[in-house]
């Protein structure tokens, strides 16, 4: 075996994103699966990872407990109310934790930002490399193109998605709000159809559109006077979050201690 494998320790696996985990895991080279782990009494305790994906069998089970050792990385996409338990397990191992779970409370954000005093802790609310790039693209064109270009965003998403607009959206919007030097809350609207005013130069507009099974679409426009940019990413499916992850994983292996997000990762 390579030496130079790092073994990721699944946590959620079950879920959409666990098993989109453990495919791009078993399809990748330098990385092996060293545990899987789900909900306590939930179905699937004592599966094959393997045969949960619908490949052959790996001979590593879905268990439920997490007990990190020296030399992996934990890479959890479960719940909050499973991240205290999880964070604790890392730090007491002194193991990397890579977490994507969203809808964190503040008191568990502190914790992430208490571990990293010890560990390498990746928090990310989009693992998407293509959205991270997008946010970064859209602060520079933004400074780019000044003031008097106006800015719009249009978000796709399928149709189980509940919050709206999405939070990648919102965090697009800021990242042009921030590079214009606007306060975010001054300037975004998400709704006209309330409101009987014409534009005003400084607004970013962000809305939402549902339906279908898109994995996400994010359009940004940039309107000036007879031209228009404008940046689009699309989400195929959810392993790009899966794969975002590990590249964060194979970073976290060899960092130092610390909170880190996919700016970070991706050296932007
Ligand atoms: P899911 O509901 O399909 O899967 C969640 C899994 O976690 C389930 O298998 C569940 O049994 C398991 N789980 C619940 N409690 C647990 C516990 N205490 N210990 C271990 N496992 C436990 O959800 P999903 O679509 O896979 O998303 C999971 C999380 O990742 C959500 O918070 C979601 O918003 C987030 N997410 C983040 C990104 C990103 O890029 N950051 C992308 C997609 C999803």
């Amino acid at each position: 075996m390579n030496t130079r494998m790092i073994s990721i320790l699944v946590v959620g696996a079950r879920g959409r994103m666990g098993t989109a985990l453990i495919r791009e895991v078993m399809d990748s080279e330098d990385l092996t699966l060293g545990a899987c782990v789900d909900r306590s009494g939930g179905p699937g305790i004592g599966q094959d990872a393997g045969r949960l994906v619908n490949r052959p069998e790996l001979g590593v089970l879905v268990n439920d407990e997490l007990r990190p050792r020296r030399g992996s990385v934990v890479v959890d996409f479960s719940l909050p109310k499973a991240t205290e338990t999880n964070v604790n397990r890392c730090v007491e191992a002194g193991v990397p934790l890579v977490i994507g779970t969203t809808g964190l409370s503040g008191e568990q954000e502190q914790l992430l930002i208490d571990a990293g005093t010890k560990i390498p802790v990746v928090y990310a609310a989009n693992f998407s490399v293509g959205v991270t790039l997008m946010q970064r693209l859209a602060a520079v064109a933004a400074q780019a193109l000044g003031p008097h270009w106006e800015a719009e965003i249009v978000e796709l998403h399928h149709r189980h998605k509940r919050d709206a607009p999405s939070g990648t959206a919102l965090r697009i919007a800021q990242a042009v709000a921030k590079s214009r030097e606007q306060v975010f809350s001054d300037v975004a609207i998400t709704d006209r159809s309330s409101r009987r005013e014409v534009r005003q130069e400084e607004e970013i507009g962000v809305y939402g559109m549902r339906g279908g099974d898109s994995a996400g679409e994010h359009t940004l426009m940039f309107f000036g006077e007879g031209e228009r940019i404008e940046l689009i990413h699309r989400a195929g499916d959810r392993a790009i979050f899966a794969r975002g992850a590990l590249r964060a994983a194979r970073w976290a292996a060899n960092a130092e201690p610390g909170v880190y997000d996919m700016f970070d990762v991706l050296g932007l």
